[in-house]
């Protein structure tokens, strides 16, 4: 992949809490008052499968996502069905305390303490946006599908609109996902997400991280502030559910404001 280069990539540490929960260090060292990170499927015998709209049953689902709210210690947690679309919900309250799931949203964004924003993966790249001033947070679920319908661009040009904000003093980075050599797709794919390059004749893996990490470049966003995770949910061994590797079960890229920064 000849674009982003420039942008270093990080490997999550998995948290030591009982919920599997692999946080970015950096971020951790830099913003204490942030939850951040992605679950995976954990050690245990049970996978931990956050996954609300399959087959198995909610109740041992809601249990694990009320240990993430505990792990994270946050008040409420906010997940919307997805769609593949670049439409955002803005969060302006501090919400009901438990799980809202609302319908028909791939991105969120919130300024408020104590919500956990979360986006559904296993395969599709979970994007975390910060912009540590205002303080507000943006986490967003992109497939190829709302990569190419620009759901990043959105999501950062709505924090500088409605912030006040700059790209210049946002924090990205692309979470757990697919990697540039598993994610074997046709032209058509690469002619969307990737417009201004040679589309491929025949079916091609495609690395929809950099794509992502080269448009946030392309916004203004300084390099040193943009980060790739090191973990590609489908060749990187059991830690992450796969689509591609026949897991029906979801991770949740999980994005809040514990507290306001003083
Ligand atoms: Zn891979």
């Amino acid at each position: 992949m000849a674009t982003a280069l420039e942008v270093r990539t990080v490997a999550e540490r998995l948290t030591a809490d009982g919920v599997p929960l692999w946080v970015h260090p950096e971020w951790e060292a830099r913003f204490p008052w942030l939850a951040q990170g992605t679950t995976g499927r954990g050690r245990g015998d049970a996978p931990f499968d956050l996954g609300l709209s399959g087959a198995q049953p909610v109740g041992p689902a809601l249990d694990r996502w009320r240990a993430l709210l505990a792990a994270t210690e946050m008040h409420a947690a906010v997940h919307a069905r997805q769609v593949h679309r670049a439409d955002l919900w803005i969060h302006r309250e501090a919400g009901s305390p438990g799980i809202v799931v609302m319908d028909g949203f791939d991105g969120h964004l919130t300024d408020r303490a104590c919500v956990l924003l979360s986006v559904s993966v296993a395969d599709c790249v979970p994007v975390s946006i910060i912009d540590p001033q205002s303080p507000v947070v943006a986490l967003v679920h992109a497939g190829w599908r709302g990569t190419a319908a620009g759901i990043v661009e959105r999501a950062v040009n709505r924090i500088v609109e409605s912030w006040q904000g700059a790209p210049e003093r946002l924090w990205l980075h692309c979470g757990p996902a697919i990697c540039g050599a598993c994610y074997e797709v046709g032209p058509e794919v690469h002619a969307a997400v990737n417009p201004h390059l040679p589309v491929p004749a025949a079916n091609t893996p495609i690395d929809v991280r950099a794509a992502i990490a080269e448009r946030a470049l392309g916004l203004g966003l300084p390099a040193e502030q943009v980060s790739v995770s090191a973990h590609c949910t489908r060749c990187g061994g059991p830690d992450f559910f796969s689509h591609r590797g026949g897991s029906k079960a979801r991770q949740m890229g999980v994005l809040g404001i514990r507290e306001l920064p003083s």
